[in-house]
């Protein structure tokens, strides 16, 4: 007879999910309740105006979707492309390429800024596919590549877009809640995001924002949204403020819970410093690996302190160290993928799971590890170079 699943407790310093703190866990456990139960109504409003503040903006149509952080990126696109609109879109790692496919299935026309994996987005280059192409409807890019551990510049890519009339459409699943995010400050159009990186929930929902001109977009779209679940004229008469919800589909309840939950405690940390606690963590483990002598993927100004890419070293096996990690140590940390699968590893230092003892932990489960496999590394130097940042 098959029994009950117990999952192992482990430590997530992967690209997502991260740990999940006990508090969200504990909120999910709560009661279920009818989703337009006036008391779950009132969460939802709580859930939205914390979203809100989350991502520095007043729009009015800010939401989780019901879903993965794939399905806010597809609601950005199926309601924003139709079919023929031309898009530019950047790709210096794996989530560009998916922009890219949902452009083209949506009919529009992908025109594709490519910048190598583990650089950040080239806004020369983006510059020059504007003055190349007429009538661009939208410019998209990846804030945060989890792929790769780069940042590009979103401000700055966003004020091209405008300045060329695109909207500005921006995946921050990996960027929200651990670095700036600047959603009216910065004039992003359409952006989503996933609650199982730095927010540390559970994974399956992805908390979106539409700017007015976003919106307007699509009202005024000639062919109606191909997507009957992701039309946000049909969700708006669900999430939207003011007045009656109309059924549109069961919201997933209790994982709800744990976005509120999540989202309590990241108000209760403050927003700056969350981001500051992941900038000094990352820096304590940077110290630590680099005494070690393992060295970063990415050139400093564009690293994303919560994504930490870092070579392997030669000879080392790839799976071996992290099958050793996850045994010995019940410690998890990301593979490379595509062009750096077996390259690199990449080190998450998200939301809850970006604590100094998981600096720490992982400092000394890499270096014993390595240490036993005959690695070339240094080692009994990892611990006083973090210990020595985190006393800063
Ligand atoms: C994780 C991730 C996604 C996809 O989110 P899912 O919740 O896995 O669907 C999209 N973009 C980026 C940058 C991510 O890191």
């Amino acid at each position: 007879m098959t029994t009950t699943f117990h999952p192992p407790v482990r430590t997530l310093m992967g690209p997502g999910p991260s740990d999940v703190s006990p508090r969200v866990l504990s909120a999910m456990a709560r009661p279920t309740i009818g989703h337009l139960d006036p008391e779950f109504i009132r969460m939802m409003d709580e859930v939205k105006t914390m979203l809100k503040n989350l991502f520095k903006t007043e729009n009015e149509l800010t939401m989780p979707v019901s879903a993965p952080g794939s399905a806010g990126m597809e609601a950005c696109f199926v309601n924003l492309v139709e079919p023929g609109d031309k898009v530019i879109v950047c790709q210096n790692g794996v989530f560009g390429g998916r922009m890219k496919e949902n452009v083209e299935r949506f009919g529009g026309e992908a025109i594709m800024v490519q910048d190598e994996w583990g650089t950040a987005v080239d806004l020369e280059k983006v510059k020059a596919a504007f003055a190349a192409n007429e009538n661009v409807k939208a410019l998209a890019f990846v804030h945060a590549e989890t792929s790769t551990g780069v940042r590009s510049d979103a401000k700055a890519l966003c004020e091209l877009a405008h300045a060329n009339g695109a909207l500005a459409i921006v995946d921050a699943v990996t960027s929200l809640g651990g670095i700036e995010v600047d959603v009216d400050g910065w004039g992003i159009d359409a952006i989503y995001s996933g609650t199982q990186k730095c927010l540390s929930c559970p994974p399956g929902i992805s908390p979106v924002s539409f700017s007015q001109k976003a919106v307007e977009a699509v009202q005024n779209r000639k062919t109606p949204v191909p997507s009957w679940f992701l039309d946000k004229n049909l969700v708006m008469g669900y999430w939207g403020g003011g007045g009656k919800r109309a059924y549109h589909h069961t919201a997933p309840v209790n994982s709800l819970y744990a976005l509120h939950e999540a989202l309590v405690i990241l108000e209760e940390e403050g927003l700056e410093n969350a981001w500051a606690r992941h900038q000094k963590l990352h820096l304590a483990l940077r110290a630590g690996l680099e005494a070690m002598g393992i060295s970063f993927l990415v050139d400093e100004e564009s690293r994303l302190p919560q994504l930490n890419s870092v070579v392997i070293p030669e000879g080392v096996d790839d799976a071996a160290v992290r099958t050793a990690l996850l045994q010995n140590y019940s410690l998890e940390i990301g593979a490379g993928l595509g062009a750096l699968a077996g390259k690199v590893w990449r080190i998450g230092l998200m939301g809850s799971a970006c604590t100094q003892r998981n600096v720490m932990l992982c400092l000394d489960a890499l270096e014993n590890t390595l240490a036993s496999m005959n690695a070339p590394i240094k080692v009994g130097v990892a611990a006083q170079a973090a210990m020595a940042v985190l006393a800063e």
